[in-house]
């Protein structure tokens, strides 16, 4: 029976029975996770310790890859696992997620040329037919094509044009709303009966004759401690899975990060589609998001970071990759900043999530993880942790239904300023002002929030949740707090995961 679709907070609720499933980490993955296996007829508990999305799952540069980069390493599974996932979020969530193109300007004749180009495309473009069928024509994904050199100085008047050969042209998507997708899936998780909790970490998960049944949790808002009861466990902790292993005793070699950062600029330098040029040996893209746009991604080891955490580094390769723009630290209104599973730097990012059985790989029944790569991959990784999870309930269970599935509140918030904040609070588990500024009303997503917006909300919510005049002084505070001298934004999550 479907219940409301509303995010309640209730604890009763959440250690009042034994659950099918716990998922601990309330990102992308969490979120995807949760809503598959409460479509299936599963028991649900997600915890999340911070808000919702507040981890990796913020700082996306919100490209949904229809998987071409996967072509040069003819990796082509990883290719159509793109292009399913681009046509499913087009399907499940249209308001938030549209096509976007993208020019790359090509130049020689070697690998990086038009001849090798034109080939990729072809290959990407018959591999992906088929996967958008049934979209609505403004979400379907056109025929990629090269063009010629004065075709892409027509499109990209700016960019250096000796040796110019031609340009690709294809298209991806892109979410507009990271934050708002991630609040979809779990508006469906709670509509099919799963119950939510942020702010609760789990502190141990704990065992039973040799199995995993649950979890040991403290409720970060009120301070008590609390056990949640279930007959598996998934972790969705991205960069904290290996501290979530370590809870439960299991020692595993640790995970190598890549500390991965983008650029949200003020300038709308790019307009309708997103432009790519050659980095250091790589390719950044610029991508148009609404005003302004976003540079990235960079990466660095987690483990030895340069002082600045390699925002320089990014301007300086940005500036080889876009000469004409000349990006200036000033033009940064805010900085990205996440861990990512890789080693070295861009060309040894994980290609595609794991989801891993403990109890084959390492003996512990009753858990098992899912290693995220890309936000765009979460809801199939999803899909497949809960096949394993469902497998190893010996249950049986409806099937996937959630890349056809719309999510039923996969959109931005509808009405005045004071209401959406009020539904935010009432409806969505905003405990907090950087909960609803941050992450439901999508105000401080670009750089920091306007004065008045953000007085407008924290009075509303004051309003709704009882706060007297010092818990609002307290509420603003922290949302200061929340954007770093750096330009990157962290508030009350759990302590940032082990990288060395
Ligand atoms: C700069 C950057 C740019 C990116 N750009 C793109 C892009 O354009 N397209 C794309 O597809 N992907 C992109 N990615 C990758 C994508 O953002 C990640 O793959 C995805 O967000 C990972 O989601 P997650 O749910 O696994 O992790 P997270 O979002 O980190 O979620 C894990 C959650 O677990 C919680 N948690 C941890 N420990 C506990 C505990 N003990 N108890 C309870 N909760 C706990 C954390 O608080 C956190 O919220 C980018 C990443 C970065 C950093």
């Amino acid at each position: 029976m479907l219940s409301s679709p509303e995010v309640q907070r209730d604890l009763g609720r959440l250690t009042g029975r034994e659950h099918d499933l716990l998922v601990v980490g309330g990102g992308i993955y969490g979120a995807a996770a949760a809503w598959d296996a409460s479509q299936r007829g599963l028991a649900v508990a997600l915890v999340e310790a911070g808000d919702f999305g507040s981890g990796t799952s913020w700082n996306s540069l919100k490209t949904i890859h229809g998987g071409l980069r996967h072509l040069p390493r003819a990796d082509l599974s990883s290719l159509r696992e793109g292009s399913r996932e681009r046509a499913a979020l087009l399907r499940i969530a249209p308001e938030l997620v549209r096509p976007l193109p993208f020019l790359l300007p090509l130049y020689g004749h070697g690998l990086h040329g038009r001849e090798a180009m034109a080939a990729a495309l072809l290959a990407a473009d018959l591999l992906s037919a088929g996967g958008g069928d049934g979209l609505p024509p403004s979400h379907r994904i056109p025929r990629s094509r090269v063009l010629s050199a004065q075709e892409v100085r027509a499109r990209a008047p700016g960019i250096d044009a000796a040796r110019l050969t031609g340009g690709a042209s294809w298209t991806d998507a892109q979410v507009e709303s990271s934050e708002r997708l991630l609040m979809g899936f779990l508006h469906a998780a709670a509509g099919a009966g799963a119950a939510l909790a942020s702010r609760v970490e789990t502190t141990e998960l704990r065992r039973r004759h040799g199995r995993v049944v649950g979890a040991l949790a403290r409720d970060r808002e009120g301070g008590e401690a609390l056990e949640v009861r279930s007959r598996m466990v998934l972790s969705a902790g991205g960069p904290w899975n290996d501290r979530i292993a370590a809870s439960a005793g299991i020692a595993m070699r640790p995970t190598p990060l890549l500390s991965a950062l983008n650029l949200v600029l003020r300038r709308r330098l790019v307009d309708v589609e997103a432009l790519g040029g050659r980095g250091d040996g790589r390719y950044l893209f610029m991508v148009p998001w609404r005003d302004r746009c976003i540079v990235g991604t960079g990466y660095e080891p987690a483990g030895s970071p340069s002082a600045d955490g390699g925002i320089e580094a990014l301007l300086a390769e940005a500036n080889r990759a876009f000469p004409w723009a000349g990006i200036e630290r000033n033009d940064v209104s805010l900085v990205h900043r996440g861990f990512v599973p890789g080693h070295g730097g861009a060309a040894g990012l994980l290609a595609r999530g794991r989801v891993v059985d403990h109890e084959a790989e390492g003996g512990l029944p009753g858990l098992c993880s899912v290693r995220s790569a890309k936000y765009t991959a979460a809801r199939a990784s999803a899909e497949a942790a809960i096949d394993l999870v469902v497998r190893r309930l010996g249950r049986r269970s409806a099937p996937c239904r959630t890349a056809t599935t719309p999510l039923p509140r996969a959109r931005t918030l509808a009405g005045t300023l004071e209401e959406r904040a009020r539904i935010a609070a009432r409806e969505e588990m905003a405990l907090h002002l950087t909960d609803a500024v941050l992450r439901r009303l999508d105000l401080g997503t670009a750089g920091a929030a306007a004065r008045d917006d953000v007085n407008a909300v924290a009075l509303a919510m004051a309003t709704e949740l009882g706060w007297d005049a010092a818990r609002i002084e307290r509420e603003q505070a922290a949302l200061g707090a929340a954007y770093r001298p750096d330009g990157s934004v962290r508030d009350d999550g759990p302590l940032p995961p082990a990288t060395k």
